[in-house]
């Protein structure tokens, strides 16, 4: 195995990315450093699905080994959602200051025992030779009760980690990879594919 693309286009996602599997042994590329633009419909009803469908769609593209995640919050109060549709939620293009503040809106009044939510990430990596590999992550924390932080990206203002006492928006991009949904979820993916390139 030459090389691993990374089915994403989000840098900030890359720089988590990077930072976790710089010493697997084989490069890991984005798909714009592959050179590739690809239009994926993430049709599938869960965040595995969705990583599968990503990195099996890249993967007949190219014919080579793909990486993809799929990933997102979920609100307990609001029955699990945005989930599968946090990118889509209030359409693509609406900015995360807004989607953030609506968010807090709909969980005005609740309180903090019922404010539970995760962060879940799921990664597929698809084989050439057709096998597929998969793994999961989540971090828990609760909604918080206003946007705090100007680290990370998305949903990490309002995402409050009790045990930090501050949102993910607060911790420094290294702590939020030891403790992040995408970080365990590549961590797990790091030891499927050592054993995959060690043992073939
Ligand atoms: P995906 O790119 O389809 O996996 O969509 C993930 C979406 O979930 C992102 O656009 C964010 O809105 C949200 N999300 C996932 N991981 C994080 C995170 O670590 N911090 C903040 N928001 C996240």
């Amino acid at each position: 195995m030459e090389r691993i693309i990374f089915a994403t286009g989000n840098e900030d996602k890359m720089r988590e990315i990077r930072m976790i599997l710089f010493d697997l042994g084989v490069p890991v590329v984005s798909l714009k450093e592959a050179g590739i633009s690809a239009e994926i419909d993430e049709n599938g009803t869960s965040f595995e699905e969705n990583a599968i469908i990503k990195a099996r769609t890249v993967m007949e593209l190219t014919g080579e080994a793909v990486m993809a995640d799929d990933s997102g919050l979920q609100i307990d109060y609001l029955d699990g959602a945005p989930g599968i549709y946090s990118a889509r939620f209030m359409g693509e293009d609406t900015s995360y200051d807004v989607k953030n503040t609506a968010l807090l809106e709909k969980l005005s009044g609740v309180p903090d025992e019922k404010r539970t939510a995760r962060f879940a990430c799921a990664i597929a990596c698809a084989l050439p030779d057709g096998r597929i590999l998969t793994s999961y992550g989540t971090m828990e924390g609760r909604i918080g009760y206003e946007i705090k932080g100007e680290n990370g990206f998305g949903y990490d203002p309002i995402f409050f980690l009790p045990e930090y006492g501050c949102t993910s928006a607060e911790i420094s991009a290294e702590k939020k990879n030891e403790l992040s949904h995408r970080g365990k979820a590549l961590r797990s993916m790091k030891v499927k594919l050592e054993k995959l390139l060690r043992e073939g």
